[in-house]
């Protein structure tokens, strides 16, 4: 394998019996008891990561490619995902009390979810190795970003996605060349079983946190949102919790940076579930251990972080939650339509996913979980335009018919502005 990057990796250990496995190789699950596995970089071996990264000529989350695991030159996939805009929280933050509000607009990525930092990688990954394609199953996002990706490196795709997927996502999954087919299941307990045993037979997969790979891109929110705040860490950091990647991944990088002495203290991690569904919040509030399926995903349009099944119990996502202080909070339907039009009046644009952790961010506010000096950034992980049909629900109708007709046009535009 040729790499002009070194990778820090060392090995990949095991969530439950600890065991090590080496790199050399394509694996998912421990190939002893079946746990997670987790990327151990030895970080001493990083340099001066700063440094190397402003002199060095890559982009977006590829700056960052030796916190990742080894990725020959050739297998490196890419449409230019990472470096979203870190955008104030502007008027908006003023009217909610805080002043030092951002937003990470992942809503920009080459297929405007923030999926786009993990299958870059996961596909460089599987390349590396000589993988000639694998599956996911998907709400929509993950299939969508995996297809483009896997089309871009020469991969086939296989995506099974929830049945309750809308028509748009489905379609851009297989515009991309996946290969598609409608999943209908009972209980997740049928799932984590198909899952357990393709894991077991060594067929590979890019399922979130099966796959040990799609994570380990989501550290580039730490590196990018730090960076861009001059090495300082933001206070709180809300994500939508699905399958927990995005917000595993992001504590994952808070804490490298702290150890290689970039930053002094890691942010209190906030997971965002829709209260419809809710198993992270529901595991946090009865003080549990892992989650334990609640709830129903067909009783709220954010798709992408409801009915994922919670791998391993969730155990990941509740530690990050846990040991860095942070919280879980669900949010209404009705405080998820509000954050999505609160959002459009500052000129973003999210799908309800997305919107959800503004929503999260004035309840816990109100709860006095976050005070107005805390710098609190909320990722806004996908575009409204992964939804068109909430879009259109959610948007005020054309205020009506029009000829083109100087006078009429001017008496229109006499008309004061609408108010927000
Ligand atoms: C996938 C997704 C989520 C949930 O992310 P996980 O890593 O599964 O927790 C949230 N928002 C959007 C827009 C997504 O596509
Ligand atoms: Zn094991």
């Amino acid at each position: 394998m040729k790499s002009s990057v070194t990778s820090c990796a060392v090995a990949l250990s095991c969530d439950d019996c600890g065991r090590n496995l080496p790199l050399d190789r394509a694996v998912t699950v421990c190939s002893d008891c079946g746990g997670l596995l987790e990327y151990r970089y030895d970080l001493s071996k990083a340099g001066n990561v700063v440094d190397y990264v402003a002199s060095h000529r890559a982009s977006g989350i590829w700056r960052w490619r030796a916190l990742f695991p080894p990725v020959a030159d050739d297998a490196l996939t890419t449409l230019g995902e990472g470096d979203t805009p870190l955008v104030s929280g502007g008027r908006l933050g003023g009217r909610m009390g805080l002043p030092h509000l951002w937003f990470k607009n992942d809503a920009l990525m080459p297929t405007g979810s923030f999926k786009d930092r993990g299958f870059s990688l996961a596909i460089s990954v599987a390349r590396t190795h000589g993988l000639t394609g694998g599956f996911t199953y998907s709400s929509g996002n993950a299939g969508a970003s995996f297809a483009a990706y896997a089309a871009r490196a020469g991969m086939q795709a296989t995506v099974f996605v929830e049945a309750a997927a809308n028509e748009t996502k489905v379609a851009t999954i297989s515009l991309y060349g996946a290969r598609v087919y409608r999943l209908h299941y009972e209980t997740s307990a049928q799932i984590f079983d198909t899952l357990d045993r393709l894991a077991r037979a060594g067929t590979y997969s890019f399922v979130n946190f099966i796959n040990p790979v799609r994570h380990e891109a989501m550290k580039t929110y730490a590196y990018e949102i730090c960076e861009r705040l001059d090495w300082r860490t933001p206070d709180v950091m809300v994500h939508p919790v699905g399958t927990g990647g995005g917000i595993w991944g992001a504590w994952k990088g808070f804490q490298e940076l702290r150890a290689l002495g970039l930053i002094d203290r890691v942010p209190r991690m906030i997971g965002v579930q829709p209260a419809a569904c809710a198993p992270i919040v529901d595991a946090i509030v009865h003080g549990r251990e892992s989650s334990v399926r609640t709830g129903d995903a067909s009783q709220t349009m954010a798709q992408s972080m409801a009915g994922d099944s919670m791998i391993h119990g969730g155990r990941r996502v509740l530690r990050a939650i846990r040991e860095s202080g942070g919280a879980a909070i669900g949010v209404t339907e009705t405080q998820i339509a509000d954050a999505i039009v609160r959002l459009a009046a500052e000129g973003i644009a999210a799908e309800p996913s997305a919107a959800a952790p503004l929503a999260a961010i004035a309840s816990a506010r109100e709860q006095g979980l976050v005070t107005a000096n805390d710098t609190v950034v909320a990722v806004v992980t996908g575009s409204a335009l992964k939804q068109p049909g909430v879009v259109q629900q959610i948007a005020p109708k054309p205020l009506g018919d029009v000829d083109a007709d100087a006078a009429q046009w001017l008496a229109l535009l006499d008309t004061p502005p609408r108010s927000a």
